[in-house]
């Protein structure tokens, strides 16, 4: 398949039922190549970079919008996040002594964690929300949070293979959104979904997947929109970052080292600060040389 990274919205015509699709293969695999990932990580970030790019286009905030998991099994932490132009990126940490088959459940991967979806808009309070995880999947956490934050009944089917990774959404909104009645149509559509392989998911353009899941209804489809890996790093958050460590420490490493290194762990890119360029953090205390 030639490269396809975007999300497409839909919906299928007289009813209130709405739905997403993304498909990822060059953004995805940019994540994954960062680190040597166990094989269930390099699946697992691509179910959680499928999820974080189908939140963003649902909840419409301008700002950044992060899905991140904790626990205490071989899984330390796993986090995305994706802003409004469709930036994404991605990490994971784990328990390198331990191995766990490419099978293994996110329920067993994080062992009692929890899911944290954090909305930060560019202007205004940051919300938080957390999901126990209670289901094997991220779909299941995820559809446990539309259904606790917006009370709407959503399905969610993730995949993920290293290569491609996918992801379809459907939600039913409000009765009052409702154009002519059909009462069947979430079951419907939604038994029609529970159909999908992952082949299918992974494989096949929203055009096509969704000609083969409905090609009996009205499926009316949006413009697609591109996405991208791309990091929010920078050499002044980098140094704003280095700098709220506080003058002792950042004197102490000056003197051992004579700078400040740092890589960013989503896009490795290497920042090196000397003792000018912490001169505001070290006060009049700074003159090292
Ligand atoms: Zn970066």
């Amino acid at each position: 398949m030639q490269n396809i990274n975007e999300i497409q919205r839909f919906s299928f015509d007289n009813t209130n039922v709405r739905g997403e699709r993304v498909l990822l293969n060059e953004a995805y695999q940019q994540i994954i190549r960062r680190k040597d990932y166990p094989k269930a990580l390099e699946n697992l970030l691509g179910e959680f970079v499928s999820a974080i790019a189908l939140l963003r286009d649902i909840v419409k905030i301008d700002g950044v919008l992060s899905l991140q998991c904790k626990g205490n099994g071989p899984l330390k932490t796993l986090m995305t996040e994706c802003d409004e132009k469709q930036n994404l990126r991605g990490i994971a940490q784990w328990d390198e002594e331990q191995s766990f088959p490419e099978s293994i459940s996110l329920k067993e991967l994080l062992d009692g964690g929890y899911l944290v979806i954090t909305i930060t808009p560019r202007n205004g309070r940051r919300y938080q929300g957390i999901v126990e995880i209670v289901g094997d999947t991220l779909a299941e956490c995820l559809e446990q949070y539309f259904y606790q934050s917006e009370q709407l009944p959503s399905r969610v089917w993730l995949a993920a293979n290293g290569a491609q990774a996918g992801g379809l959404f459907l939600q039913r909104l409000p009765a009052e959104q409702a154009k002519e009645g059909d009462e069947d149509a979430w079951d419907r559509f939604t038994h029609l979904a529970s159909t999908v392989k992952q082949e299918e998911l992974l494989g096949l353009e929203t055009n096509e997947l969704l000609h083969r899941l409905y090609h009996e209804e009205q499926v009316r489809m949006y413009d697609p929109k591109a996405m991208q890996f791309a990091c929010s790093c920078s050499r002044q958050r980098t140094l704003d970052a280095v700098g709220s460590m506080g003058a002792i420490e950042i004197r102490e490493i000056l003197a051992e080292q004579g700078t400040i290194q740092v890589d960013c762990q989503f896009c490795a890119e290497h920042y090196e600060f000397n003792a000018q360029d912490l001169a505001a953090w070290l006060g009049d205390e700074g003159q090292l040389h």
